[in-house]
C-alpha cells in the first residue's frame, strides 16, 4: 500500500481520541451523529493548540452542535451543483470548461463544505459516460478534477483518466482542484509528479488552503516538487469567520504564498451550505479586508474576491461597485428583493 494511504489511516475520526489528544473535554459542544462525519488527518491535528476550541485548524474541522441549526438561505445544495449535471459525475457550468467529479473521499472533511451533501454515485469507477460527452463537444477545452478530492485516488486510477482525457483532441487544459496535501503532503508522490509532467495537457494545481499554519515546510516542500515539473500552483481560500477573517492572518497567507512562487487565485464568500451559517463573514467585511490587503501586499498576491452565483457565467467578482448596483441581484447573500 502506498505510504500516504497509511498515512491517512490515522486520521481522527472520532471525538474522543481527538478530544483526548487535545486535552479537551468530552462534554465539548460536539456534534455526535454529523451526517459528514469527523476525519481529519494527524498532521493537522498536531498543530492545533490544545485545551482550546478557539484554534483555527480544529473550527475547520470541528463537528460542532451549531451544524444542526437550520439557518435561512442556508441549503444543501447551495450552489445548485445538480442543475448542471450532464451526467452525475460531470458538471458544466461555464462555457469551455468541465467539472469531473472523480470521487467522493477526500483527505479531510472541512464543516463548510459545499459538495458535503453531493450525491455521489460509486463505485464503479468508471468515466465512459463523461468522456463520451466531452469527446462529443468540442467547446471543452478544459476538464476540472474535482470531487472530493482527486488525489485520493490512486496514481494508477488518475493516470488511466489522464491518458483517456489526453487522447480527446480538443482538450487542452487540465486543472487539480485539492486539499489533500495539506493534510498529506506524502501524496504528491513522484509517480503522480511523473503523470502532471508527461502529459500533453497544460496542468494548473489549485490548491485549497485557508490558513497560514496549514503550510508547514513538508507542505510547501511537496508544491515546490509541483512547480519544478513547469506545473502553475495557484490557491483559493475559503473567507471562515473566526479562522481567517482578519487582515492579519490573509496577508500572512497570501505573503507566505507569493513567497514560495504560488498564486494567491480565489478568496471565496462562503457558499452558503446547510450547517455552515456560522461560519459566514460579512461581504461588506470580506471588501474591507481585500482593500487593506492591497494596500499590504504586490498586486499578484491579493486574490480575487468571489462569490458563486446562481446561473452566472463565471464566478463572480466582488466588489464594491458590484455591492452599490441596485439593478444586480447578488442573491443569496444580498437578499434579493428585500
Ligand atoms: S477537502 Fe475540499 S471537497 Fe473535501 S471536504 Fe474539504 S472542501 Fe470539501
Amino acid at each position: 500500500m502506498e505510504q500516504w494511504r497509511q498515512i491517512q489511516k490515522n486520521n481522527f475520526r472520532n471525538w474522543k481520541p481527538l478530544a483526548e489528544f487535545l486535552k479537551l473535554d468530552l462534554d465539548k459542544p460536539f456534534f455526535s451523529h454529523p451526517h459528514f462525519p469527523l476525519n481529519l488527518p494527524r498532521r493537522l491535528a498536531e498543530k492545533i493548540e490544545k485545551k482550546t476550541l478557539n484554534d483555527p485548524i480544529l473550527l475547520q474541522f470541528f463537528p460542532h452542535q451549531k451544524e444542526n441549526v437550520a439557518a435561512p438561505g442556508f441549503l444543501t445544495d447551495p450552489v445548485e451543483d445538480t442543475s448542471f449535471q450532464k451526467t452525475p459525475r460531470l458538471l458544466k457550468k461555464y462555457e469551455g470548461r468541465v467539472l469531473l467529479i472523480v470521487t467522493s473521499a477526500c483527505a479531510m472533511h472541512c464543516r463548510f463544505c459545499f459538495r458535503q451533501n453531493y450525491p455521489y454515485n460509486e463505485p464503479p469507477l468508471d468515466f465512459s459516460r463523461e468522456l463520451e460527452v466531452i469527446q462529443n463537444d468540442s467547446s471543452i477545452h478544459e476538464v476540472i478534477l474535482s470531487g472530493g478530492d482527486p488525489l485520493s485516488l490512486s496514481d494508477q486510477k488518475l493516470g488511466a483518466l489522464i491518458e483517456q482525457l489526453s487522447a480527446i483532441p480538443h482538450l487542452k487544459l487540465l486543472r487539480f482542484h485539492t486539499r489533500f496535501p495539506i493534510g498529506i503532503p506524502e501524496r504528491i508522490t513522484s509517480p503522480f509528479l511523473d503523470l502532471l509532467e508527461n502529459t500533453r495537457l497544460q496542468t494548473f494545481f489549485l490548491l485549497h488552503t485557508n490558513h497560514p499554519l496549514e503550510l508547514d515546510a513538508d507542505v510547501l516542500e511537496a508544491m515546490k516538487r509541483v512547480q519544478k515539473r513547469g506545473i502553475p500552483v495557484l490557491t483559493q481560500t475559503v473567507l471562515i469567520r473566526d479562522v481567517n477573517d482578519n487582515a492579519t492572518t490573509l496577508k500572512e497567507l497570501f505573503l507566505k504564498l507569493a513567497t514560495h512562487g504560488i498564486v494567491p487565485y480565489y478568496l471565496h464568500q462562503l457558499d452558503r451550505v446547510q450547517g455552515a451559517a456560522h461560519f459566514e463573514v460579512a461581504t461588506e467585511k470580506g471588501l474591507q479586508l481585500i482593500e487593506q490587503l492591497r494596500k499590504q501586499l504586490p498586486g499578484y498576491a491579493v486574490p480575487t474576491y468571489v462569490q458563486e452565483v446562481h446561473h452566472h457565467k463565471s464566478k463572480t467578482p466582488l466588489t464594491s461597485l458590484a455591492l452599490s448596483a441596485d439593478q444586480e441581484c447578488l442573491a443569496p447573500f444580498l437578499e434579493c428583493g428585500q
